[in-house]
């Protein structure tokens, strides 16, 4: 899951970055609404956590323009701004949570986990493809009940592709899925995921086959 975080305080940019990946959770920190506006139109993430006093402006005004786009994006409004009026604004304006600061991260990761699930953001917790079972809440794969040891961008990997199964995912989209904006991304890791993956699927009958120039595409070996 990759998801944006618009806000400006640093050390708490940098906490929850810390924080989330060891969930599994890539975050990009956006520490201005500008600097936010052209994340949201460059990346497809999974969620936004939205700050509202943000040094260019109230949060709020990209709430309703993330809403106006057509590919639906669920947001969390974190902010310190907590009086019920205020809450409400922000639900009115179509935010689908509202935690008020001081948070906990716990708390924080529950929330994203919930608004992730609903339906409209389309999320399948259990994924079962060829003798692969992949569980996205808990983040494990087993091939016929055998844990598969998978280190983080692998996992990642896995999971953008298990989502996509079937169809053909750009290298792009892959490189957005695995790593944040600040990652260095030598031009061969995704590749080193890649062939790794492929032995450790071939067990299940999955094969990750390549189309040049374009992307990747999981399917049953046949
Ligand atoms: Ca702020």
């Amino acid at each position: 899951m990759r998801i944006l975080l618009v806000e400006d305080e640093t050390s708490l940019g940098e906490m929850l970055t810390t924080s989330l990946s060891r969930h599994g959770i890539v975050v990009d920190v956006a520490p201005t609404l500008s600097i936010a506006r052209e994340a949201v139109l460059s990346a497809d993430y999974d969620a936004i956590v939205l700050d509202r006093t943000l040094p260019d402006g109230e949060g709020l005004t990209l709430l309703a323009e993330i809403k106006a786009r057509p590919a639906r994006c669920p947001v969390i409004v974190l902010s310190a701004l907590g009086s019920l009026d205020q809450r409400i604004d922000g639900l009115d304006l179509g935010a689908d949570d509202y935690l008020t600061k001081p948070f906990a991260t716990e708390e924080l990761l529950a929330r994203l986990r919930a608004i992730t699930r609903r339906p409209a953001a389309v999320m399948q917790e259990h994924i079962v493809l060829g003798g692969l079972a992949f569980d996205r809440g808990h983040r494990t794969a087993e091939i016929d009940g055998i844990a598969l040891d998978l280190p983080r961008r692998e996992l990642l990997v896995l999971e953008a592709l298990i989502l996509r199964s079937g169809r053909v995912v750009t290298r792009q989209t892959l490189e957005q899925a695995v790593y944040g904006y600040d990652d260095e991304i030598a031009s061969n890791t995704l590749d080193s995921h890649i062939s790794r993956l492929r032995r450790k699927l071939e067990p299940a009958g999955l094969e990750i086959h390549a189309l040049r120039g374009i992307g990747y595409l999981l399917r049953q070996a046949g």
